[in-house]
């Protein structure tokens, strides 16, 4: 048996289809600020894929890349102007952030109604409570990715190994939400492979490589790879891996690739979110 590939690059381009006709109805396009601090190849370029990809679907977006002596100071007085600008509809921090600058802190300045990651305490809150408004973007596209392959949630058993505020977390709350039985594992639990063996919804967010093995799975479960890892193969070149074993898809009903399975919807969701915050602060000055 091999299990059936749950690509993310097709459903990625459904939900940002979906956005560009949710944007091309309000007014205006929906604007999306970035911010950077600092000069990690790895955040700039992710900044940079993510405003090729709005520019891609017709939004307006613009990247503030500051350097990486920027004060909290600085970037909370950035934030404030953002926040006051009523033609920016979501704002994007870039993180980590450099040491002197406290993470909570600029998380905690963003507006809610413009916060596109869904970090801000009232945004966590609101998914917590079954409100969802802007929700963390891994695991909203991971949501999405399973609805657009058809997997049941509903009634399912779900294993989340990682309790991330930025995947683990989130995503119990949205799995839990749509009616599934969720277990969060993390580095402490004890006999992780009897837990995950539970699972119909098996979902690795650990930065493990190899981590989730074939023993560790039910046969037919739908597992979802969220690990990135850049590993040196014996060719000497680095290459990216997840969590998950490659074996594994000797057991596992559906599996999403690493790279292109969770990697793609998280991109596109950050920009659904941007039409989403756009469409509620349009919704929000219709109602004054
Ligand atoms: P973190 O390092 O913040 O969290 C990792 C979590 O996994 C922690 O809760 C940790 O437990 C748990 N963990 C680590 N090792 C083990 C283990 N051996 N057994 C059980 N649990 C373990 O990572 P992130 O959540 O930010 O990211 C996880 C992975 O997902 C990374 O590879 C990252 O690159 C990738 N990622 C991919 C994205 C995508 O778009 N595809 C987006 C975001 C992240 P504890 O809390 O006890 O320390």
């Amino acid at each position: 048996m091999s299990a059936r590939v749950l690509a993310g690059p097709p459903v990625a381009a459904a939900l940002l289809a979906d956005a560009a006709a949710r944007a091309s109805r309000l007014p205006a396009q929906p604007n999306l600020v970035i911010v950077s601090v600092g000069d990690d190849p790895a955040s700039l370029s992710y900044v940079r894929g993510k405003s090729r990809k709005a520019g891609e679907v017709g939004l307006r977006n613009t990247v503030h890349a500051l350097a990486e002596t920027t004060t909290q100071a600085e970037l909370l007085t950035l934030i404030d102007t953002l926040n006051r600008d009523d033609d920016v509809n979501g704002i994007l921090v870039q993180l980590p952030l450099p040491a002197q600058i406290a993470e909570a802190a600029v998380l905690h300045a963003i507006d809610p109604r413009k916060d596109v990651d869904g970090f801000h305490p009232l945004n966590v809150g609101e998914l917590w409570a079954g409100r969802p408004a802007l929700t963390p973007c891994t695991p909203a596209g991971i949501m999405f990715l399973l609805e657009h392959h058809g997997v049941p949630v509903a009634g399912a058993r779900a294993v989340i190994v990682g309790r991330s505020h930025l995947v683990g977390r989130p995503l119990a709350a949205l799995l839990l939400n749509a009616d599934a039985t969720v277990t969060v594992a993390h580095s402490r639990t004890r006999d992780l492979g009897s837990v995950t063996r539970e699972a119909d919804i098996l979902v690795a967010a650990a930065g493990t490589p190899g981590l989730i093995t074939p023993d560790m799975v039910k046969p037919g479960a739908t597992v979802i790879d969220v690990g990135i890892n850049r590993v040196l193969k014996p060719d000497g070149k680095g290459h990216l891996v997840g969590d998950v074993h490659p074996d594994v898809a000797g057991v596992a009903g559906a599996l999403t690739p690493v790279p292109g399975g969770v990697g793609p919807m998280t991109v596109a969701q950050l920009l659904a979110n941007t039409v989403r915050a756009a469409e509620l602060q349009h919704a929000a000055r219709a109602d004054l």
